[in-house]
């Protein structure tokens, strides 16, 4: 039998058993009860049965249809689906996608824009190659650039999302330190980040694309752009991306995801890169799957041609809404009156960042995480979870990991769980304060 201790794991990557993701699911299981502001999971009662039956039925009504997407698929996927996403992601940018400089073939559909996130990180980076992060930012990429054995450098962010003369002043540190050539890629979440809510205002946008280009010295520094949230919009139109301000698309890849837009089960995310990363994301995914689930692409394709996608949208939109004011209502009625807390209006998205006074840790092991989850049976995500350390650099030199935040999410809890979660979690609060 074997054990552990007899796995040689490879000396380049770092392993963890202790993912802060399976501890954050694994207190769910154990303590039954507890509301979860934490979960990221998306409204359960608006995903879309009605829709996914009618595309199902309609497609294996056709015969031909139906065996194709019973069949193997292709690496890059379904071409029907990916000639349906250029016209998605011209709607969206408003441009026509020769403007965009957007062909099919930049297109590759994968198994959730996770997939394509962790396979962009695979060809860019070798152990020791920097990618440059907001701070806070999504913590699964995190965790994917850890395993890569990839140096994290956080740039610090503002109300306007990543600060742009951060963003020089730390690549000028790290060229001054002779870093500059390991710099591979920077990754910005550009609308109502997870965890900060905050979008990449329109002039960073075109920045970012300028500093990106000016600064690919020796080699090319990427943005990775992931646009998990940018349809998921409640205050006004879907915003411009990064990749529409680079229309040569050098220096923009671009991850977006049908996850929250319509059905995480579907797992069905897409990319959009240069055709020489392309073709290298084809190899390493070839390897890996040959391609993602043909039946979940073509029932997406069904639901993309046949509108019941927009429709789903417009829905999901009003549904997110309502339940992104309830909790900034329930946040006025119960923190409003403890000193020091404050949190952001989100326009979009799925989160609300809150922050305490710094002597309210939130951490697993802190006393409000205990009191939280076992006293008063609600559960967050601890705001240190999205900041990263940087192991190339002495800790009083870089953006420390900020102790004293939580996010909390308005996506599975219906307004009562909302307002119940709120109150119990300001008597957490209010305990330690
Ligand atoms: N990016 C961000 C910022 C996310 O929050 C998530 C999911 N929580 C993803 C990417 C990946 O989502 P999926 O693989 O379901 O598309």
């Amino acid at each position: 039998m074997s054990t552990h201790s007899d796995i040689s794991f490879s000396k380049k990557r770092t392993w963890s058993h202790d993912l802060p993701i399976s501890f954050l699911m694994q207190q769910g299981v154990e303590n039954p009860g507890v509301l979860s502001l934490a979960a990221g999971l998306v409204d359960q009662g608006s995903l879309p049965v009605e829709s996914t039956r009618q595309a199902l039925e309609s497609l294996l009504a056709n015969p031909k249809m139906g065996l194709e997407a019973l069949q193997y698929g292709t690496t890059a996927g379904s071409v029907a689906l990916r000639t349906l996403l250029l016209s998605h992601i011209s709607n969206l940018e408003q441009k026509p996608a020769d403007e965009l400089g957007i062909t099919v073939d930049n297109i590759i559909a994968t198994t959730g824009s996770q997939q394509y996130l962790s396979l962009v990180g695979e060809i860019l980076l070798d152990p020791g190659d920097i990618c440059l992060v907001a701070a806070p930012t999504y913590f699964v990429f995190l965790g994917v650039l850890q395993g890569l054995g990839a140096r994290i450098v956080s740039v610090e962010t503002d109300e306007f999302g990543m600060r742009m003369d951060s963003l020089e002043s730390t690549l000028d540190m790290l060229e001054s330190q002779g870093d500059l050539a390991k710099v591979k890629m920077i990754y910005v979440v550009s609308d109502y980040e997870n965890p900060s809510g905050l979008s990449l205002s329109i002039d960073r946008r075109q920045q970012i694309v300028e500093i990106a280009r000016k600064w690919s010295k020796s080699q090319r520094i990427f943005i990775l752009e992931d646009l998990a949230y940018r349809e998921l919009c409640y205050d006004g139109p879907v915003t411009p991306s990064i990749r529409s301000f680079d229309p040569s698309g050098d220096n923009v890849i671009l991850t977006q995801t049908f996850s929250k837009s319509f059905s995480p089960g579907l797992r069905v995310g897409f990319g959009v890169a240069p055709l020489e990363v392309c073709a290298a994301i084809r190899d390493k995914k070839g390897n890996d799957d040959f391609g993602s689930t043909n039946l979940s692409q073509h029932i997406l394709t069904r639901v993309l041609s046949d509108h019941l996608y927009y429709e789903h949208v417009a829905t999901l939109r009003n549904v997110y809404r309502e339940k992104r004011d309830c909790m900034l209502e329930a946040a006025d009625e119960y923190f409003s009156d403890i000193p020091g807390v404050h949190w952001v209006h989100p326009n979009g998205g799925l989160y609300v960042w809150m922050t305490l006074p710094e002597s309210i840790e939130t951490g697993f092991q802190s006393p409000l995480f205990e009191r939280a989850v076992h006293a008063e049976k609600v559960m967050y995500v601890p705001g240190e979870l999205f900041y990263a350390v940087d192991q190339g650099l002495p800790l009083e030199e870089q953006l420390a990991p900020q102790k004293n935040h939580m996010r909390l999410t308005f996506g599975v809890q219906n307004p009562e769980g909302i307002r119940e979660g709120m109150q119990r979690l300001s008597n957490a609060v209010k305990f330690l304060s």
